[in-house]
């Protein structure tokens, strides 16, 4: 991948960990993102430097086998990045962060039902919740993995979200919507036994929405 491209996408990523902030999604340094660099690495936010202040220099190149490059040490989850990468070749794009709703549901650990159609932007009729690990451990990376089978979006149990994408901006909106319907599910908890649209219907919004994708693509 030649080097402009690569300074690109580190823009995009500051500009992503920005909007984080903008919408909230993120609190504190907690969030990190990544975009797939190239067949054995990728490009991933630093640890514990306020976005504010990220340059793109900052950015820390690091590939699959643990190497990296620079004074800035790579994101204490980028197993859970690495891991992504490795196993879905879907993904070019990755964002952790720890959204106030999402983590609520993530502490009880609930999976998010089908309480509302756009749950199917996380890939199926639900959106699941990986199994707790310490952070920064491969056990974390795996159950994150594990979750994500058949799914772009997951909560992690006592943690957080992660949200995956073809794309740094579909990611975002992934994780964005994913904050939005945990709020959602929280408030409906509080109303009663939320009402779950049937599997039928769900099938039916999933394969519109990959239809409806397929159709952008063609028309860009
Ligand atoms: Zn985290």
């Amino acid at each position: 991948m030649p080097a402009d491209k690569n300074f690109d996408s580190r823009a995009d990523i500051i500009q992503s960990c920005l909007k984080m902030n903008a919408m909230g999604i993120n609190q504190g340094v907690s969030g990190n993102v990544s975009v797939r660099h190239g067949d054995d690495s990728m490009v991933i936010t630093p640890t514990g430097i306020p976005y504010e202040t990220l340059e793109p220099d900052d950015l820390v190149e690091m590939r699959f086998d643990g190497a990296f490059a620079g004074p800035l040490q790579p994101s204490s989850e980028w197993r859970i990045h690495r891991a992504i990468y490795s196993m879905r070749s879907d993904v070019d794009a990755v964002v952790h962060a720890h959204p106030l709703f999402a983590t609520a549901l993530a502490i009880q650990k609930l999976t998010i039902p089908a309480i509302h159609y756009m749950v199917a932007v996380g890939g199926g009729a639900t959106i699941p919740c990986a199994d707790y690990a310490t952070f920064g451990t491969e056990q974390l990376a795996e159950n994150v993995v594990s979750a994500l089978e058949g799914h772009t979006v997951c909560l992690m149990e006592h943690h957080g979200l992660v949200a995956t994408g073809p794309s740094l901006e579909v990611a975002m909106h992934r994780a964005a919507e994913t904050e939005n319907l945990a709020r959602q599910y929280v408030i409906t908890r509080l109303l009663g036994e939320p009402k779950i649209l049937s599997d039928s219907e769900m099938h039916r919004v999933l394969a519109k929405m990959v239809d409806y994708g397929l159709r952008r693509k063609l028309n860009e």
